[in-house]
């Protein structure tokens, strides 16, 4: 069994303020993420997934038709997990300079990760990535897919479903990837993954 404690915000809801609302943050982890995990305990109770880690389940699960619902509900739990902890208020760490070598100068890195989220149709993710092949890529995945069953190693995530912005945004997600890029996203955290 899974509880929402054990994923909690790294930060308070309105720590966001103004480039995600408070009203967006207690939904998106208080009411969405919420319901992932309750619908993943349902799905898994009295099952040998009951008792295996969040990881465990999406890794084992993922490509299985008859385990698609539990694929779905583990994957965003972890998916969710990860894009919040990518945020952090007032940040001031500077981009790292992996990232500038690998994608040429930190608005190219910008200008590709904007590009792929804006043009991810429907719901889904953006990441940054270090693929099997030790290369730093930028992959969008499909509802709530995630690059950890394709051995690809997530070092940063943004959520572009309408739920991660319609509130604050509406339509305009191509201002939410702006407000993520320039403002939200913690390299800090970004860095620690890097150097993993
Ligand atoms: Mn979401």
């Amino acid at each position: 069994m899974f509880a929402l404690s054990e994923f909690p915000l790294p930060y308070p809801t309105d720590a966001l303020v103004p480039f995600i609302s408070s009203q967006t943050l207690e939904t998106h982890h208080g009411k969405h993420v919420a319901t992932y995990i309750d619908n993943l305990n349902k799905l898994i109770e009295n099952t040998p997934y009951e008792n295996v880690s969040l990881v465990e389940i999406i890794e084992q699960s993922a490509g299985k038709p008859a385990e698609q619902k539990i694929f779905n509900n583990a994957a965003q739990i972890y998916n969710h997990d990860f894009f919040f902890h990518g945020m952090c208020p007032q940040c001031e760490a500077k981009i790292p300079d992996e990232i500038i070598n690998s994608f040429g100068s930190e608005q190219q890195f910008k200008d590709q990760f904007k590009s792929a989220a804006t043009s991810l149709f429907g719901s889904g993710y953006t990441w940054l990535v270090r693929d099997e092949d030790n290369v730093l890529r930028i992959v969008n995945t499909a509802n709530a897919d995630t690059p950890i069953v394709y051995n690809m190693k997530p070092i940063l995530a943004l959520d572009v479903w309408e739920h991660a912005y319609y509130l604050d945004y509406k339509n305009k997600r191509a201002d939410f990837i702006d407000s993520f890029l320039d403002n939200l996203v913690d390299w800090n955290f970004v860095a620690e993954n890097l150097r993993q």
